[in-house]
Parts: C-alpha cells; structure tokens; sequence
C-alpha cells in the first residue's frame, strides 16, 4: 500500500515536471499565440501586445514621408523657413511667404500646417480631389525642407523604431548628387544603345558622382550618431537599430534621365555598402511611368541584374489607369527587371495568369511589401479586396510595411493590428511576416544572420515575457487551448 503511494506521488511529481517543462520550453511560443488568439478583438490590448512584439524590419520606407508633419515643421523653424499659401514650405525670400516660427504662437496656423503636409483630416476639395492627389501633394509640400535634413530624418526613424520593437530598416532616398545629373545627362545626350549610354557614363563623371554621394552619406552616419548621442555601447534609443539606404529613382522624368538615375544608383551599390539596393518610385499611374513601364522594366534587367532591386508594381486598381494598365506590371517587375521585391503589388488580380505569376514569385523567391493603410488612402483598396491572403495562401513570402507613415500618420505596430483585425492571421503567422522581413532585407550574408540571431532571441524574450504574465496554471490552460485553437 505505502508503495502503491510513493509510487502515485513519483508520477504525480513527474507528469508535474514534465507539463512545466513542456510550457517552460516548447510553450512560451503557444502560451503567447493563445494570449494572441484571446485579446484579437480586444483593439486596446491587442495593439499593446503588437507594439511590444518584435516585428523586425520595416523595408518599404520613403524616408521623406516617414517622418510626421510636427517634425518637419520644428526643422522648418530652426532652418529659419516660411510656409507660402496653400502651405507649402519654401524660403522666405518667395513673396507672401509667413515665417513657419509664426505657427508657434498661432495654433490654427500650426494645425492647417499639419493637416496640408500629410493625410490628417482630409476632405476631398478643388485642389486635391482625391486620397491619392492629397497623398502625392504632401511631399511637394514639404520638399523645401527635407532636402536639407536626411541625417536628422533618419535619426528621428531609428529613435522610433526603438520604440515598437523594429530593429532594421531600409530607407528611400534620392542619392545622386545634385550637381551630376545634368552632367550625366549631357554625356548621353543623342545616344540610344543601352550599351553605348552606359560606356560613355562610366567614361565620363559616373565615378566621380558615386564618390560624391558616398561622401555625403559619410557626413550623414556622423550627424545621426550625434543627433542619437550614440556612445561606444551604442545604448541611446535608435542606436543599435540597423539601417540601409535604397536609391530611388523618378519614374516620372524622361526616359534617358531615368537611365542616368539607374546606372548611377547600380554603381553606387556596388561601392558602398550602406546603400542596399534601388526602387523606382513617384505615381505609378503617371503618364510617364505608363508609357515608359516596359522600357524601364528593360533598362533594370539591362543596369542592375547583379545588385538587389525591389520595385513599386501593382500599386494600381480598376479605373485609377486604363484595363491594360493593370495587366502586367508585377510580372514584368519580377521577370524582367529582376526584382527581389515588389512594393504594393495591389493589383495582382488584374494580372494576366496570376496563378502562374503568384508561383513564379514563390519559386524566385520575391517578397511582396504590403502597405495597408496607404493603399486604403490612396487606392481605396482595404478588407477583402486586398490581395493579401492570395499572396499568403500562395506562400509568396509577405512582409508588412509602413510606406509613408509620416504622411498616413500610422506606425508599423498599427499596420500588423490592421493585419489582425482584417485576416486571418494569427500570432505564428505575423511572426512568420516579422520573419521574413529581415530573410528579405538586403543586408549581406553575415549582416542578415546577425539580425536574424537578434530576432529570435527578442521573440523568445517576449514569448518569455508574455507566458510569465499568464502565470503557470493559466500557461498550462492557454497551451492546452493553443492545440486546437487557430489562428
Ligand atoms: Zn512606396
């Protein structure tokens, strides 16, 4: 009989040992995904637990846009500019300008500044009809101002990633010095063969412009280090947040200053390391970027095979651009011009044999940057319209980015809630997405490993974190329900 109980108690104490082992190690992740499961329509403490949760990078950034309006006008006023009417930023010496100063002590000032350089509170006026058309004004707007701080910009976007749990990022700019394009341009001028535009750049001033941007950004790194206060440990907010430079090109320009901007941004790939990889980028729908869609597709296939290109394509939809508009943009992007990833792709539904488009994108692989809220605002394309789920179900790698949270006035924590709230995703899958936004970085081999150590030992702290608030009968329950509960 008193063997019988010892026994007992031996099981007992074993099968103890054994389930807390199982939360302890297996269950930190499945403790954490039912917490997920149990507060996704409770908005308040869903967007806390996303703002925690490790989301790895923010790849589609046009670093211009990202910023908010109460920065840009704060730079406006210490580089001493003024705001013309409808409130645009420009020097002071522009007739009928008004210091931007002014709106310190002048709050309906300072809230029609705000509202004119980003998406807060439009109304569809005479002016700027649309989402669209006031989206694409804003950064006209604010140019005045951006153009002299990109250091200080990026320093403002790593502090805030530092603050929602994002440890990398790749931010859009333009690079080539200003002095050079019209230089480049001359060398080409009456020359048509790819071949032959791109030897007498690379005999006349290519060289020499790379090496000017590459000074430029070496003057950036050291401004953000001290805008940061960044010490040896590099312990200050924003600090050990990892950023690259992507090159970005205006689609909209003429054709053969698009070449100049492209062999440019290829070149300086090549030599300079912090600049990752380049875009195309300005309205997709354009007349120029229409017409010249398939020349520019060719251009990249020809300048940039052998560096990392990710493309906006497919940032379309029925009656924004003609029918045929919609038919071949993303293809051609991924098998022409090469791309690794493709921004927006929106319209994958008008795409000809999207099925087959969807497994090429799966097999080469090219990642789809998916931006919900701006395409809500500028496309009006949200819920099940969007293609989200058909990329996901076709297991072309997903990741979720901000594209302008600046002007849209979001961040990326509230673009993984949109995520939640509108699809079936549960926590292993936007796990998965934070996943794949640093598999699908353009950081270099060891670069990519690096963050991808740094990623999962974040998720496990969290998962830690998040299953030690449950405490471990509540653990225990949570991972029972986590076996048959999805997503
Ligand atoms: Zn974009």
């Amino acid at each position: 009989m008193r063997r019988n109980v010892l026994i007992g108690a031996i099981v007992a104490v074993a099968v103890a040992i054994v389930v807390a082992a199982l939360v302890a190690l297996a269950g930190d992740t499945a403790v954490t995904a039912a917490r997920f499961s149990a507060i996704r329509s409770d908005h308040t403490a869903l967007r806390a637990f996303l703002q925690r949760m490790p989301k790895g990078a923010d790849l589609h950034v046009h670093l211009s846009g990202a910023v908010y309006a109460e920065d840009l006008i704060a730079w406006a006023k210490s580089k001493s500019l003024c705001a013309s009417l409808p409130m645009k930023i420009v020097a002071c010496s522009e007739p009928e300008s008004q210091p931007i100063g002014d709106a310190f002590k002048n709050q309906p000032f300072y809230d029609d500044l705000v509202n004119a350089l980003s998406m807060r509170f439009f109304l569809p006026n005479a002016e700027n009809p649309s989402g669209h058309d006031q989206f694409f004004a804003t950064f006209g707007r604010f140019g005045g101002v951006t153009w002299l701080i990109p250091a200080e910009m990026t320093a403002a976007m790593l502090r805030h990633y530092a603050g929602e749990a994002v440890q990398h990022t790749e931010l859009m700019i333009t690079l080539l010095p200003y002095d050079y394009g019209p230089k480049l341009l001359a060398a080409i001028a009456r020359v048509s063969g790819n071949d032959e535009r791109l030897q007498r750049l690379q005999a006349g001033d290519l060289s020499a412009a790379v090496a000017e941007a590459s000074k430029t950004i070496d003057g950036w790194v050291k401004r953000i280090d001290e805008v940061l206060g960044c010490d040896a440990q590099r312990s200050q907010p924003g600090c050990a947040v990892s950023y690259k430079y992507i090159a970005q090109i205006n689609r909209n320009a003429d054709e053969a200053n698009v070449f100049v901007q492209t062999a440019f941004a290829a070149a300086l790939i090549r030599t300079d390391r912090r600049v990752a990889g380049l875009n195309f980028v300005g309205p997709e729908d354009y007349r120029v970027a229409r017409a010249d869609y398939a020349r520019h597709m060719q251009m990249i296939g020809f300048l940039a095979r052998d560096v990392p290109v990710a493309l906006h394509a497919g940032e379309l939809w029925i009656g924004l651009v003609p029918p045929e508009d919609l038919t071949f943009h993303i293809r051609q992007a991924v098998e022409v011009a090469g791309a690794r990833r493709i921004g927006h792709g929106v319209a994958l539904a008008y795409e000809r044999r999207s099925s087959e488009l969807l497994d090429a994108m799966r097999r080469k692989p090219a990642a789809v940057e998916v931006n919900l809220t701006s395409n809500d605002v500028i496309l009006g394309v949200r819920g099940n319209d969007h293609p989200l789920m058909a990329y996901w179900a076709a297991r072309v790698p997903v990741v979720l980015s901000t594209d302008d949270m600046g002007v849209s006035r979001i961040d990326l924590s509230n673009e993984y809630l949109r995520a939640a709230r509108d699809y079936p995703l549960g926590y292993r899958e936007l796990k998965k997405i934070a996943r794949n936004s640093l598999d699908h970085s353009f950081l270099d081999a060891a670069e990519k490993d690096a963050q991808l150590r740094k990623f999962e030992q974040a998720s496990a702290e969290f998962e830690r974190a998040v299953a030690s608030e449950r405490g471990l009968l509540r653990g225990i329950g949570a991972l029972i329900a986590g076996l048959f509960r999805w997503p």
